[in-house]
């Protein structure tokens, strides 16, 4: 497990830009906290950091963005608004399961059973006006790109 002090948006998206140097391929990285502790801040670092051209937007309506990055094709979801699981069926998200795609997820708490395991959970805090943030893997693909995060 791995522990850092965020004290500002900056330190969120340093952060951010550590993992994405550590990235080399598929992933799937839950995104847990409240609203407002930093989980689209990290999500829009990592993406642009990994070569995502466009202005990265926060899912919140529209539920899941895909994007091109380099290589790599990433999702973003924010299923804050999903009440059931079960409404993910519609948005036909079995490109999610492919190994080769990046997938970030906020809330996924409410699509368990429908989302792919996480490679790496990632909880973000609010401490004091700033935020702290844990990251736990939960596969070899995660603790690789955590332990290529300390060199
Ligand atoms: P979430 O997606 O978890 O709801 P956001 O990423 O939208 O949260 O961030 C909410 C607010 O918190 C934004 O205004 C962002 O600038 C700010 N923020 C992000 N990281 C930090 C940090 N480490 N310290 C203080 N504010 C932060
Ligand atoms: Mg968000």
């Amino acid at each position: 497990m791995s522990y850092w002090t965020l004290p500002d948006e900056t330190a969120t998206a340093a952060l951010a830009q550590r993992f994405a140097a550590a990235v080399d391929g598929g992933l799937v990285i839950y995104l847990h906290g409240d609203l407002g502790a930093g989980k689209t801040s990290f999500a829009r670092a990592l993406l642009t950091a990994l070569g995502v051209g466009e202005r990265v937007k926060s899912p919140t309506y529209s539920l899941v963005e895909s994007y091109r990055a380099g290589e790599l094709t990433a999702w973003h979801l924010d299923l804050y608004r999903i009440a059931d699981p079960g409404e993910l069926e519609w948005l036909g998200l079995d490109a999610l399961g492919d190994p080769a795609a990046l997938v970030l997820v906020e809330w996924p708490e409410r699509g368990s059973g429908a989302l792919p395991a996480p490679d790496l959970v990632l909880e973000l805090e609010h401490a004091g006006d700033g935020r702290r943030a844990r990251a736990d893997p939960r596969s070899d693909r995660g603790s690789v790109v955590l332990e290529r995060l300390g060199e």
